[in-house]
């Protein structure tokens, strides 16, 4: 997923999460300032938008299929980057790695599959996600 670089993503950009974990819904906000980054929080909440958000990513995240497995570790944040203590779980093969460091591995109902980290709001680019092939057993990334 790339994000073209356009006016809509110059100055400031404030993401709310409504959960500690790296799938939990999120509301993103941008503003060319940061009086109007603020402004624009403050009429989020005062509008009622933050409740209703509450309230409907908590309905939509009962919707997402269960986990195959559990995360052996969840990716923290540290210093505005994803810092992923796991790494690649033992006995995963393939594209477990890209220019950007250690994937996230992410597990989902019949999938699973290495995410970039790159970090988007400082302007990188993600590289395609290494889902894993089930005839090679290999996680690889789609060319
Ligand atoms: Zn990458």
């Amino acid at each position: 997923m790339t994000t073209p670089a356009t006016a809509d993503n110059e100055g400031f950009c404030a993401t709310l999460k409504f959960g500690p974990g790296y799938d939990a819904p999120w509301l993103v906000m941008r503003d060319g300032s940061a009086d109007g980054l603020k402004r624009k929080i403050g009429e989020a909440k005062e509008s009622g938008l933050l409740e209703t958000m509450g309230k409907a990513s908590a309905y939509v995240v009962t919707l997402a299929p269960p986990k195959a497995d559990k995360a052996a570790g969840q990716p923290s944040f540290s210093g505005g980057r994803v810092q992923n203590s796991a790494g690649a779980e033992s006995g995963h093969k393939g594209d477990l790695t890209c220019d950007h460091g250690a994937r996230t591995h992410v597990a989902k109902g019949t999938w699973e599959a290495y995410f970039c980290n790159a970090d988007e709001r400082a302007g990188e680019a993600k590289c395609p996600p290494a889902f894993l092939d089930k005839k090679t057993g290999k996680f690889a990334v789609k060319r």
